[in-house]
């Protein structure tokens, strides 16, 4: 494997975190490099609570042995680190073993996540590996400075190592990867160029319905909504794209089973997205949207949440209410 300089080619592929942040990975990695400790965490984070994406789970299915070679390299490349597969219960369940006859005497150790949307979250990574409640830390100090047990961390999505490993081959040619659920005809995970929009996603991969539809992209809980006139649009944050039938979808029980999905997965820890979150079930309950209730709420949630998953909460609510209703 030509290795050498693996920070060097993960900034000359232009590699972006595909945990949903897009941060640029080697800057991470350089970050982490050069802290000065004792020890260091390296994290291949395989939370994946986002509804409808499967990515994470396809590469631990298909491709594990790309993962830890990618783990192998952040531990040449990262002074005194040892990694963590920090997986979701049912990804633990069924690779558990595979994964282990893979890892053989390398320093990696396989932890199974207690679940929920939150366990991905990177700082409530550090909590649970470390066994305290999952809820999130305030930032910063990062991961990079102070993540598990207080040393120096790297947390990476899963697909970011399985990349990583690809680009130390030279044969890495700027794809991702695409989960494709909801009303199609070839659900399933597929391994595209990050810069195609949607619609030739869909063309490609033979998914256009031939009835009216609309799309939630990036993810099955946090994506936006984008109707058929929006499909030039590139897919952000976990990859996913749900398609849903326009004429026979509620768009308030489409509403519903995300606010569901966030009551459920919320902490309660601060009180925007405690009690933002109420409200907005509440106003889809009574099937009565008032805007202006609506825009202070978002707002509220955008900027005051705590930790990322009160600000989830506000692209696909923003664009259901706005394009469905
Ligand atoms: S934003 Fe939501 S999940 Fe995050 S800390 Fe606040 S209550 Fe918890």
């Amino acid at each position: 494997m030509k290795n050498k300089n693996i920070i060097q080619k993960l900034k000359k592929a232009e590699l972006k975190g595909r945990g949903g942040a897009n941060f640029p990975t080697y800057l991470k990695w350089q970050m982490v490099k050069d802290q000065k400790a004792t020890k260091k965490y390296i994290v291949a984070n395989g939370s994946e609570g986002e509804p409808d994406t499967n990515k994470d789970g396809w590469i631990v299915k298909n491709h594990p042995e790309l993962l830890i070679e990618g783990l192998k390299l952040a531990l040449k490349a990262i002074d005194h680190s040892e990694a963590i597969i920090y997986l979701r219960k049912d990804y633990f369940k069924k690779y558990q073993s595979k994964l282990q006859k893979l890892i053989g005497k390398l320093p990696i150790t396989i932890f199974k996540e207690r679940g929920g949307y939150l366990s991905g979250e990177e700082t409530t990574v550090c909590q649970e590996i470390e066994n305290k409640i999952a809820r999130p830390r305030i930032k910063p100090p990062f991961p990079g400075q102070a993540g598990v047990y207080g040393f120096p961390t790297l947390i990476n999505n899963i697909e970011t190592f399985y990349y990583a490993a690809k680009i130390a081959d030279d044969d890495y040619e700027k794809t991702r990867l695409i989960t494709i659920l909801g009303k199609v005809k070839n659900k399933g995970v597929f391994e595209l160029p990050i810069n195609w929009p949607i619609d030739r996603i869909l063309e490609n991969t033979r998914n256009i319905p031939d009835f009216d539809f609309f799309v939630q992209m990036g993810g099955g809980a946090s994506g936006e909504v984008l109707l058929q006139n929006e499909l030039h649009h590139q897919v952000i944050g976990s990859g996913s794209i749900v398609i849903y039938d326009k004429n026979n979808t509620d768009p308030y029980a489409f509403m519903r089973r995300i606010m569901e999905f966030f009551m459920e997965e919320n902490c309660d820890k601060c009180t925007p997205c405690r009690e933002g979150t109420y409200r907005l079930m509440q106003m889809i309950r009574d099937r009565s949207i008032d805007k202006k209730v609506l825009d202070d709420l978002l707002f509220v949630l955008e900027n005051t949440s705590f930790c990322a998953l009160g600000k989830m909460v506000v692209p696909p609510m923003r664009s259901a209410v706005k394009k469905l209703i």
